[in-house]
């Protein structure tokens, strides 16, 4: 199904690191990176760094949900299949990334991440909710139900 507005998102190549832009409509057929020709694989949450954050935020115009986590911490491993299933679910509606805190503090600061796991929902570039801890699916689902309008 297309629909007249196509929506882009920028991700962070997992292999090279190179920033691509994608079209939404184009998630299915496999995408691949303009820099080094892997396939960009939007079917898992993808690996962001303080280095390309920003701009992926701000030139994404789908929902992300970010996750911060670290490798040490015991109920960020549980939440990992629960975000796992949610980027296959919903590829090409709702962006899944993950940032390992450990790695890159400049972002978890600029948040004000101090216990984790914490999910961040942003939209149009801008934090738009927030919930700490590890949680089961179905809130996990409420978070990312658009507001009513
Ligand atoms: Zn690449």
């Amino acid at each position: 199904m297309r629909t007249e507005t196509t929506y882009t998102l920028t991700v962070e190549c997992q292999f090279c690191g190179t920033l691509n832009r994608v079209a939404v409509d184009r998630v299915a057929d496999g995408p691949k990176c303009g820099s080094c020709g892997r396939p960009i694989l939007l079917d898992r949450p993808l690996h962001v760094s303080d280095q390309t954050f920003q701009q992926v935020i701000r030139d994404t115009e789908i929902p992300v949900l970010v996750d911060f986590y670290a490798n040490w911490c015991g109920p960020c491993k549980m939440m990992a299949p629960v975000l796992d299933d949610v980027a296959r679910e919903r590829m090409g509606q709702v962006l899944v990334l993950k940032l390992d805190t450990d790695r890159n503090p400049v972002t978890q600061q600029a948040f004000g991440v101090r216990s984790i796991p914490t999910l961040i929902l942003f939209r149009d570039g801008r934090e738009a909710a927030r919930q700490t801890g590890a949680v089961p699916r179905a809130q996990l689902d409420t978070l990312l139900t658009p507001p009513a309008r």
